[in-house]
């Protein structure tokens, strides 16, 4: 039997947050994966100015490029660009991503291994146990950052109405070193696609909040076919999203989800990344302080939780409209102020909910340089 503090099940953006900061403060931290890494994770891996903030390290040698430019899209109407000065994305390969992160958290003093499937978990007075299906693992806390179909939420009984987005992605071969990245909204209903340059290739992508919609391969490569005039897409892999985490309360004591498992992808965009880390960081401040006495962990999780809550809300909230009549959405979207003030929010590293609190005050707002990045092109 292995005995940690905490284990943390789950060693993408949101475990590693967690696994983190609690081995950082000198926690005995165990992160455990089904998979070894580097795995592949479907995802469009673009971090946003708030995420490489929100990351407690540059993650500037995973980057593949910077894009400052972005284009929209709807139907066959003119694209709206904008050519921005400040970075918008930085674009990352999530297996090198997810490796690097892996390889800085293990750095920070977290152990790392491999698990086979879990077959339950059992609260204890003061501990948990969890029985895989090769060893138990006794822990005092349990972190649950296994992805949008979490093992630990469904066998712990936490957050059982969960909503789903889902996406899939693939590969175009190309040099995409000066492109920018781009969206084109309405090609898929509560959704869009993008073409996001990756330098040696293009990720290709379509994203819908509504888990009705089927997205098919096929539909991909349509997409694909017609932005990017591809005859091949490949490496074509697709997941959920975990969406509604503003519904999430957490009940138990020790027990707490995060990231996809905690239903934290924001609706409108199905940006999780930022998410992930903010709700793994918290999960890790609020079992610090019960260690140390200062505020019970689940009191302090919940207030955090809370104002990421409140952030997909917002974003669900605008998704809602935006998609329920595309026609005005995207006109409203496509006016000078609004793709400015969007833009220039993102480059802020401002949430959704935060661009429309602060709307006006937006074109006063400092860009500050962002961590392992170059600065921001001058003048523009
Ligand atoms: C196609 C697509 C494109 C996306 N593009 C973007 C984007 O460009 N930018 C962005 O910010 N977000 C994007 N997202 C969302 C983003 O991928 C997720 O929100 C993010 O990965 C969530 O991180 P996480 O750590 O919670 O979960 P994950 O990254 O899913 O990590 C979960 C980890 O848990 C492990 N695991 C799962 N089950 C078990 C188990 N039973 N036992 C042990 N380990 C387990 C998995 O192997 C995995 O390593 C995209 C999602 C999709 C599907």
């Amino acid at each position: 039997m292995t005995t940690t503090d905490v284990l943390v099940v789950g060693a993408g953006p949101a475990g590693c947050a967690a696994a983190y900061d609690l081995a950082t403060s000198g926690r005995d931290i165990l992160l455990v994966d089904r998979r070894s890494f580097p795995r592949v994770k479907p995802c469009a891996g673009a971090l946003t100015p708030k995420t490489l903030q929100a990351l407690r390290f540059p993650v500037a040698p995973v980057i593949r490029q910077v894009t400052t430019t972005f284009i929209s899209r709807r139907d066959d109407e003119p694209p709206t660009v904008y050519e921005g000065r400040h970075p918008l994305a930085a674009m990352t390969v999530r297996a090198e991503l997810d490796q690097y992160v892996l390889e800085r958290t293990l750095a920070s003093g977290a152990r790392f291994t491999k698990i086979g499937a879990i077959r339950g978990i059992h609260v204890e007075s003061e501990h948990l146990m969890v029985q895989t299906a090769t060893e138990r693992l006794r822990c005092r806390y349990l972190v649950g950052a296994d992805g949008a179909n979490s093992t630990v939420r469904r066998l712990t009984g936490e957050f059982p109405d969960i909503g789903w987005g889902f996406g899939i992605e693939g590969h175009v071969a190309g040099n995409a070193a000066t492109q920018d990245f781009e969206i084109d909204f309405g090609v898929v209903p509560f959704g869009y696609g993008w073409v996001f340059p990756k330098g040696d290739h293009f990720n290709v992508g379509v994203f819908t909040s509504d888990a009705t919609v089927a997205l098919h391969p096929d539909r991909l490569r349509a997409y694909a076919r017609a932005r990017l005039g591809a005859r091949d897409c490949t490496q074509i892999v697709g997941q959920q999203v975990g969406l509604g985490g503003w519904r999430y309360r957490p009940r138990s004591r020790r027990i707490f989800l995060v990231g996809d498992a905690a239903g934290l992808t924001e609706p409108l965009l199905g940006e999780g990344i930022y998410y992930a880390v903010k709700s793994g960081q918290a999960a890790a401040e609020a079992i610090e302080a019960e260690l140390e006495g200062t505020a019970p962990a689940r009191d302090l999780f919940r207030a955090r939780m809370r104002v990421l809550g409140r952030d997909v809300s917002s974003a669900a909230r605008l998704a809602r409209r935006f998609h329920g009549d595309l026609a005005l959405g995207y006109r409203i979207l496509a006016t000078p102020l609004v793709t400015y003030c969007a833009v220039k929010g993102c480059a802020a590293g401002m949430t959704i909910r935060d661009v429309i609190r602060g709307f006006y005050t937006l074109p006063f707002r400092r860009v500050q340089p962002l961590p392992g990045l170059p600065a921001s092109k001058p003048g523009a």
